[in-house]
């Protein structure tokens, strides 16, 4: 955990969020400013800065981020018709937040769009 980290402090109950799932590795919740109809943040307990600082030994985060979306998918209802994951790294991606997280998005089509 890191001090001075928002979504640490999201995850410690330090700051409010409307929390979507939860387990031992990962914390789910709702973005506040949604950019679609369902925008979720899915992030590891653990302070991860971004994809860059992911290493060896973080195996098990990175599953239980991508099990937190089959069932968060199935929890929005939303595993058929679909959803778009996007995650920014670094400045020129706009990561604005420096605690890794996934966006999942979801609840209309993206089309062509990138984001
Ligand atoms: P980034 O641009 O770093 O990929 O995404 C950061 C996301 O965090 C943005 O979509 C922003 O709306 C969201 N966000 C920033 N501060 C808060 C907050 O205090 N609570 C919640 N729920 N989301 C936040
Ligand atoms: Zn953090």
């Amino acid at each position: 955990m890191e001090e001075d980290c928002l979504f640490c402090k999201i995850i410690k109950g330090e700051v409010p969020s409307t929390k979507v799932y939860e387990d031992e590795y990962v914390y789910a919740f709702k973005d506040i400013n949604p950019a679609a109809t369902v925008h979720i943040l899915i992030i590891p307990k653990k302070h991860i800065s971004s994809l860059e600082d992911l290493k060896n030994g973080d195996e098990e985060y990175v599953w239980k981020i991508h099990e937190a979306m089959q069932k968060i998918s199935k929890a929005q209802g939303v595993s058929e018709s679909g959803y778009r994951i996007i995650v920014n790294c670094g400045k020129d991606a706009g990561q604005e937040v420096m605690h890794l997280h996934y966006h999942f998005l979801a609840g209309e089509k993206f089309g062509d769009k990138i984001v």
